[in-house]
């Protein structure tokens, strides 16, 4: 298996997930992975989940994150969820070459789906100069709340100075260029035929998940709503990045269930690639089940 593309289908949609990259987290730029990314998790029970998962607490001191970007082949549209994080480190900024592999040229995609404005999703919206569009034939989709709050004099950011300085100068640069091609949508409503918004507010303001149907067949993309598959048994539990931990717990309920009940296929942007699994019911909670994949 190429460990950076990952073809499936949704019904008669093609679709593919195609890496960006992986960034590592790690101090002292970042916390340590499990305070960043369970912020508020009680200690006792946390280090008891991480053994669960195979992790030991006092040694887990990276997080080496995938950047999972998808591309939806509709048949009358060809859709790429996110653009990557270009730039942002050694690692990243590779869904152009990626996609160039596989025959697709930035000219060919019509939709860029934007699901929030952070840095490893918006990265990629820009030409090498920061100019122009690096997709100059697509309309640029975001939620209005999410574009209102990246583009405000004042983002409130409430992390340490050097994060947010990353976070604002990432929105200066990478949103304004496609503010000519930019198409807000501010309800849950179908964005093309079989592309439906779904609001996931909380991670940032305005995170906004989708559901692709086609023949019956279900795709959520629910982007950064977790994390990592741990947040899908502790949905409680939130990272330093969420904007408003409250909704994000909400929001990953909403989800969770919908995928579980509709026994949907998930992708999330940032579990093991190819990102791609199943939210199974576990009791009162839920419990991420991944795609056999061939080696
Ligand atoms: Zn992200």
């Amino acid at each position: 298996m190429n460990a950076e593309i990952y073809h499936f289908k949704v019904g008669t949609f093609k679709c593919m997930a195609v890496s960006d990259g992986t960034h590592t987290y790690t101090p002292p730029t970042f916390p340590p992975p499990a305070t960043f990314l369970f912020a508020n998790a009680p200690k006792e029970r946390l280090e008891q989940v991480l053994r669960e998962h195979s992790l030991q607490p006092e040694q887990w001191i990276e997080w080496i994150s995938p950047y999972i970007c998808v591309v939806v082949d509709t048949g009358k549209h060809r859709v790429l969820v996110d653009t990557g994080a270009g730039a942002l480190a050694p690692n990243t900024g590779r869904l152009l070459q990626n996609l160039q592999a596989e025959g697709i040229a930035p000219g060919d995609i019509d939709t860029v789906i934007l699901t929030h404005g952070h840095p490893d999703h918006i990265g990629g919206n820009t030409d090498s100069e920061g100019r122009r569009p690096a997709f100059p034939n697509a309309r640029f989709v975001m939620w209005k709340d999410e574009w209102d709050f990246w583009t405000s004099e004042e983002a409130e950011v409430k992390l340490d100075e050097h994060a947010r300085e990353l976070l604002l100068m990432f929105a200066r640069k990478n949103l304004p260029p496609i503010q000519g091609s930019l198409d807000l949508i501010d309800h849950e409503r179908e964005i093309l035929p079989g592309i439906q918004a779904i609001a996931a507010p909380g991670h940032t303001p305005g995170h906004m998940a989708l559901a692709i149907s086609s023949g019956g067949e279900q795709l959520l993309c629910i982007s950064d709503a977790v994390l990592h598959p741990i947040h899908v048994e502790q949905p409680e539990w939130c990272a330093a990045v969420d904007f408003a931990p409250d909704q994000v717990v909400a929001t990953r309920r909403r989800l969770l269930h919908r995928a579980a009940a509709e026994k949907a296929l998930v992708l999330a942007f940032h579990f093991p690639f190819p990102g791609l699994g199943y939210v199974i019911q576990k009791g009162e909670g839920w419990q991420w089940q991944s795609i056999e994949t061939e080696g």
